[in-house]
């Protein structure tokens, strides 16, 4: 290769290998595993947050309600306790009314307990949703760090495919330079029309874009043809590199 002028067809092969290293490396970006991961915590933190979201609402909801018990709790205690101080003071009192006091200090006894029974019940559902959010709470930030590592391991395999991209792109331009315009046009149009390789190899009779083989016919014609006549594969449109092109001159 070196000091040796290259055929016209075997510059653009070159060309096209850089071309395909490039797709190559935009397809590597685009299809980063770590993205794919970093998406994936990222959904299972967001359905974590959701779920710790509920629960806490739930926690507040049992707050309230065990607030709403106390102060229930509180005020009977308060009425019991103004019935017994009456019943301590009730010398004389007519003993239909000591009964009714009696009576009623017996319901707001038996309310009592029950409300407390309420409490017992709330508590119990309590210090299984409290054990729940903290356990949830803990995984959200074990998945927080892991979301920011692999945020930083996206960059980075980003900023090595870019620097390996601009390596290649600095080595495009002299690979183009002087290659005929027609022939760049025609090769970045079948780039376009052909999932982005426009060149292909005639590896023995199989085309390296399609992989399908040539009829001996064509081979034949083929053979036939001056080493710099343009070539295309029947199948696939692609301008066709013979093998011996690319050892000529
Ligand atoms: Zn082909």
């Amino acid at each position: 290769m070196q000091g040796r002028p290259q055929s016209t067809l075997a510059r653009l092969l070159a060309l096209q290998d850089i071309d395909a290293a490039l797709l190559r490396l935009e397809h590597k970006r685009a299809t980063l595993e770590e993205r794919r991961e970093l998406a994936e915590a990222q959904q299972a933190l967001a359905r974590l947050r959701a779920s710790i979201d509920e629960a806490t609402r739930r926690r507040q909801t049992l707050a309230e309600h065990q607030a709403e018990l106390e102060r229930q709790v509180t005020t009977l205690t308060a009425r019991r306790q103004t019935l017994e101080d009456r019943l301590y003071g009730a010398r004389g009192m007519p003993g239909r009314d000591l009964q009714a006091i009696e009576g009623e200090v017996a319901q707001l006894g038996r309310k009592k307990d029950e409300l407390e029974d309420q409490q017992l019940a709330l508590l119990e559902e309590q210090e299984p949703l409290e054990e729940h959010i903290a356990s949830e709470e803990s995984r959200a930030v074990a998945l927080e760090t892991r979301i920011a590592s692999l945020q930083e391991a996206v960059v980075a395999a980003e900023q090595e495919i870019d620097a390996e991209a601009a390596t290649l792109r600095t080595a495009r331009a002299p690979a183009a330079e002087g290659l005929p315009s027609e022939l760049l046009a025609r090769y970045d149009r079948l780039r376009a029309q052909l999932g982005g390789i426009g060149v292909a190899r005639l590896v023995g009779r199989r085309c390296d874009g399609c992989h399908l083989e040539l009829p001996a016919v064509e081979l034949d014609r083929i053979a036939h043809l001056p080493a710099d006549a343009l070539v295309f594969c029947e199948h696939c449109g692609r301008i066709l590199v013979r093998d011996r092109l690319e050892t000529a001159q």
